[in-house]
């Protein structure tokens, strides 16, 4: 027994030891990712379940480097927050995409609400609704068509906190929705005091609800719930058309998966919305 413990450990340490070789690459990397353009931003459309209309967008950061090759996002993004250089990055994508939503507009598309995925440590800083602000202004988009995606724990790590930032970009126009929603258990009194506009349903939850009776009662509490606050719902990761149907049933009011589409490059995305709107 004591041998297979010391077995145990020793192997147990040479994987730490690997992931955190892999972090201290991944970090060193990131800080030159910008100024080696070797990220870029994709696009995945948001549609309404009752027009079947492109409504949205969602905005999803992509990196590739020489050496590390397309890193997911679920490890650099962990690994920017950590690091403090999610501030830098996340102020690029903010601004690609908002530029994007600008662009796309200018070429006589049909509007768009553009979501954006905004860190925890971003949204404590200190001047985050005046920042977003003056990044709308100098890109010229109307802050309607802005939507700041926000998970749980983000709220109920520092609820007072985040009650009086959220009011603060609620006022300059600026939309926010809870991304993940269901993963962090927030309870409705809660959510009631925070100035949100839309409940993302997570894709845990949507993945099984064809056959998994007690995700379908989530999924439609969920929906009962945000409506009887009258908040909007959009269902994630819906890959089949027996998931549409449901949340069709249950009156979510849109979605968003490979169902519809992947995330799309700027150039495909338009292409998509220009076939739609002829
Ligand atoms: P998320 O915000 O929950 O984004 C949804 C993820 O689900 C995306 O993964 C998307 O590509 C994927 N997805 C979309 N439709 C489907 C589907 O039908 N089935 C499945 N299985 N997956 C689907 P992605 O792009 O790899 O991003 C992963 C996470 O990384 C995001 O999760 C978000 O938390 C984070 N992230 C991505 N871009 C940014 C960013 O610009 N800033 C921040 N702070 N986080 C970001
Ligand atoms: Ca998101
Ligand atoms: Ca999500
Ligand atoms: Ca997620």
């Amino acid at each position: 027994v004591k041998r297979a413990g010391r077995h145990d450990f020793r192997f147990f340490t040479a994987a730490m030891q690997q992931r955190a070789a892999r972090h201290l690459r991944v970090v060193n990397a990131l800080r030159y990712a910008l100024e080696r353009e070797q990220m870029h931003v994709m696009y995945q459309p948001q549609v309404s379940l009752t027009t079947g209309r492109i409504i949205g967008a969602e905005a999803l950061l992509r990196w590739s480097t020489p050496e590390l090759g397309a890193v997911s996002p679920t490890e650099f993004i962990p690994a920017a927050e950590e690091s403090g250089l999610i501030i830098q990055i996340g102020d690029w994508v903010l601004r690609q995409a908002v530029r994007q939503a600008r662009a796309w507009l200018d070429a006589g598309l049909p509007p768009l609400v553009m979501a954006v995925n905004l860190s925890a440590i971003q949204f404590r800083t200190a001047d985050l609704p005046s920042h977003v602000a003056q990044i709308l202004y100098e890109e010229g988009l109307p802050p309607e068509y802005l939507e700041l995606e926000l998970t749980e724990g983000v709220a109920l790590q520092d609820p007072q906190g985040a009650i009086t930032t959220m009011n603060q970009l609620h006022d300059r126009g600026i939309r926010m929705s809870i991304d993940d929603f269901g993963t962090g258990f927030s309870s409705l009194s809660q959510l009631k005091k925070f100035k949100v506009y839309k409940l993302k349903i997570d894709q845990s939850f949507v993945r099984d609800i064809s056959t998994d009776a007690e995700d379908k009662a989530i999924v439609s509490a969920i929906i009962n719930m945000a409506r009887s606050l009258g908040l909007t719902t959009i269902a994630e990761g819906v890959e089949t058309i027996e998931q549409l149907e449901f949340l069709r049933e249950q009156h979510c009011d849109e979605m968003q998966g490979y169902h519809f589409s992947k995330p799309l490059t700027a150039d495909n995305f338009r292409a998509l919305l220009e076939n739609e709107s002829r």
